[in-house]
């Protein structure tokens, strides 16, 4: 396959790495549909996208909603045919102590990180089967493989969705052709950080050395997805753990 026309779905295309990523791919001849609430940022985002020669589309999307990313895929395969790749990015971050009992961000984070990604892989899922080929790329972290203080319910939906991915690698790639890569990024420079409300937490953080981070580019990340994807069809990425070099945790 000529990944040239290739579709790609991006969640939490609006801003961060997802932007980022949407931007890429649009470069190098992928066309992308963009999914993310906030519809100014991707209505200026699909311009710029566009005005550069890409091919891109949106539709405004909330990952916790399965109605929402049924409608997604279905209004990407009525715009450009196909789905070939997926990428389920949308993610919360509100890191807060258990004391703080935040229980609401707590099953924010579950609907967000966890579920989000469930109904996303739902969705397409049919699809790629149909088609026997697809690239389905879902976002961890660091926090995906470690655990440190405030972090316990956002590492648990980040590691539930590494074990996920694992567990899709068995089933899909063998029975139905369907690659899977997890991406687990270290400190990126996002807008990921505003959604902590406990203002206990950023010198926590400090504390575990966080200051002294240089962090990722969006871009960053960006590069290492479009090379996962840029892979012949025989070869899958299955995992990558992107730090900043100077990142100790
Ligand atoms: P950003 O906050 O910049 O981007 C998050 C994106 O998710 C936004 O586009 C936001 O769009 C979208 N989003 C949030 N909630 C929903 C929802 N309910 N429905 C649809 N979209 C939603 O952060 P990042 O780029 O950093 O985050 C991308 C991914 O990377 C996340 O999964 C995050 O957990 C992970 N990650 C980030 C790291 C970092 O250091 N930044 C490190 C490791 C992993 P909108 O608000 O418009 O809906």
């Amino acid at each position: 396959m000529n990944h040239n026309q290739k579709v790609a779905i991006i969640t939490g295309a609006s801003s961060g790495m997802g932007a980022a990523t949407a931007k890429l791919l649009a470069q190098n001849g992928i066309k992308v549909m963009m999914a993310a609430r906030r519809e100014d940022r991707l209505q200026q985002l699909q311009d710029e996208i566009r005005a550069a020669g890409g091919e891109a589309s949106y539709k405004v999307t909330d990952v916790t909603s399965r109605t929402d990313m049924e409608a997604l895929a279905s209004e990407t395969i009525k715009t450009y045919g196909q789905i070939d790749i997926m990428i389920n990015n949308a993610g919360i971050m509100p890191l807060s102590f258990f004391s703080k009992l935040k229980v609401d961000e707590w099953d924010r984070m579950i609907d967000v990180n966890i579920k989000g990604v469930l109904y996303g892989v739902a969705a397409v899922y049919k699809h790629m089967v149909e088609r026997n080929e697809g690239h389905i790329i879902n976002f961890s972290s660091i926090a995906g493989h470690i655990i440190f203080p405030s972090s316990s319910i956002y590492s648990a939906t980040k590691h539930a969705v590494r074990i996920l991915t694992e567990g899709m690698r068995t089933e899909l790639g063998a029975d139905q052709n369907i690659r899977t890569t997890l991406i687990s990024p270290g400190a990126v420079e996002t807008e990921l950080y505003g959604t902590i409300t406990d203002d206990t937490i950023f010198p926590a953080l400090e504390k575990l050395g966080s200051a002294g981070w240089k962090q990722l580019d969006p871009s960053d990340i960006a590069n290492t997805i479009l090379f996962a994807i840029q892979q012949p069809a025989h070869v899958t990425i299955n995992e990558m753990i992107v730090r900043p070099t100077s990142q100790s945790l």
